[in-house]
């Protein structure tokens, strides 16, 4: 689907729901496609994308980085503890944090590099045993954690079950980050983010609607 198609649905999702189009960014995620793709969307004037993995961002986007002006770049997959410097480096954003491990390990580089990605806890909202995240009923305790070391937490990440309404958890994770004063809600994809656009969410993560069906080679 053309970009322009995506973010003519954006718009019609905003005025929807009442609210500004400048506080819903979309992070193109451009995990598995080929680099000609990702390098005709960045041509169209798009700047935000969103990668699963360090070492393919590694790949990628130092080279963008010099082509182009203006990228942000999102890590939004599961991250190792060995792979948390690397992934400070390059990205302006880590959308999920969901152990102290991680956290403390984030803050120890952020004070040897001088600075830190936004941050953003990802929470288990459909409690699946094999998805990352925080569980909901630990949400709270965890955010404490994190804001104890001082680190620049924006907001809350989730991934609804693929069996599951998902708006019921957009407005869980919604629920969690309003009582815990965190406003930046990461949710929402190819499928669902107008629905999750309807429930809050500041940055929508959209992969295969802007770039087509991900080939795994
Ligand atoms: C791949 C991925 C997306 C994008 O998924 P689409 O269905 O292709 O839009 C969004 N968020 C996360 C965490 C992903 O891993």
């Amino acid at each position: 689907m053309p970009l322009a198609e995506i973010q003519g649905r954006i718009v019609a999702a905003c005025d929807a729901a009442g609210r500004n189009i400048a506080d819903v960014n979309l992070i193109a995620v451009s995990k598995v496609q080929p680099n000609a793709r990702v390098a005709d969307v960045l041509k169209e004037g798009h700047r935000v994308f969103g990668e699963n993995k360090v070492q393919e961002a590694a790949s990628k986007w130092p080279d963008f980085r010099t082509q182009f002006d203006g990228i942000q770049l999102h890590l939004i997959g599961p991250l190792q503890s060995n792979k948390v410097k690397q992934a400070m480096q390059l990205a302006d954003a880590i959308h999920t944090v969901d152990r102290s491990k991680l956290a403390t390990t984030i803050a120890r580089h952020a004070q040897d590099l001088g600075r830190c990605p936004d941050l953003y806890i990802q929470v288990n909202t459909g409690e699946e045993p094999q998805k990352a995240g925080v569980l909901p009923a630990d949400a709270d305790a965890f955010i404490a954690e994190v804001r104890a070391l001082d680190l620049p937490l924006k907001g809350l990440m989730c991934i609804p079950p693929v069996d599951e309404e998902p708006s019921l958890h957009f407005a869980l994770l919604g629920k969690i980050a309003a009582r815990n004063d965190l406003s930046g809600l990461s949710m929402g994809m190819s499928s669902d983010f107008e629905s999750a656009i309807a429930l809050g969410a500041t940055h929508i993560r959209v992969g295969s609607a802007i770039f087509g069906e991900r080939v795994y080679g």
